[in-house]
């Protein structure tokens, strides 16, 4: 099974993510290729960073299940397979979301929301990211708010973590039990 966490930036994705993979043993996080810098602090193996070049050599390839420009950033997750007895988490944009729910339409998927446009806010700042980055990942987060509504993602409002892991939690357990086509 494919379980897609998608959200705008500041909602916290990274910390559900984390903890979820803490809860279940059974999940697998795909590691996704970048061609963003390394952020201040961010551990060297949050992402596989690459140059345009090398990422656009993979493209071409077809190494990529899904692969879409964030901002000026190229990101794309790696054709895998997880090891035995495990489902595979993608912690990916709505383009990306799409193109998975294209390929794999019983995927699950996710759309996180952050409790209030002010919280958002709050919690890029804290991240480091400078003043222009923040200002362009507030405008996209609606345009991927509806992007994820079109594509039937679940939301989940992300208020307080024990709550939203719970929530998460629930909509896994409810895709499994749903059978091996997912
Ligand atoms: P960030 O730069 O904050 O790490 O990530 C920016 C956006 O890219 C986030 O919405 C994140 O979920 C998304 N992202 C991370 N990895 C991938 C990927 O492999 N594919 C796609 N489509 N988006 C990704």
């Amino acid at each position: 099974m494919l379980v897609v966490i998608s959200g705008p930036g500041g909602v916290g994705k990274g910390t559900v993510v984390r903890h979820l993979l803490e809860r279940d043993p059974t999940l697998w996080l795909s590691r996704s290729w970048t061609t963003r810098p390394r952020r201040p602090g961010e551990a060297p193996d949050a992402y596989t960073f690459v140059d345009r070049q090398r990422f656009e050599a993979e493209v071409e390839r077809q190494g990529f299940l899904e692969w879409a420009e964030f901002l000026g950033n190229l990101y794309g997750t790696p054709v895998s397979e997880p090891p035995p007895g495990h489902d595979t988490l993608l912690e990916i944009d709505v383009q990306g979301a799409r193109q998975v729910h294209a390929r794999h339409p019983d995927a699950l998927l996710i759309f996180l929301v952050p409790p209030s446009p002010a919280e958002q806010e709050r919690r890029l700042r804290e991240r480091g990211d400078p003043d222009d980055v923040v200002r362009r990942r507030l405008a996209r987060a609606e345009q991927e708010a509806a992007a994820a509504a079109e594509l039937g993602a679940v939301e989940v409002v992300n208020d307080d973590l024990e709550t939203t892991l719970d929530a998460v939690a629930g909509l896994i357990a409810s895709a499994r039990a749903a059978g091996p086509t997912r």
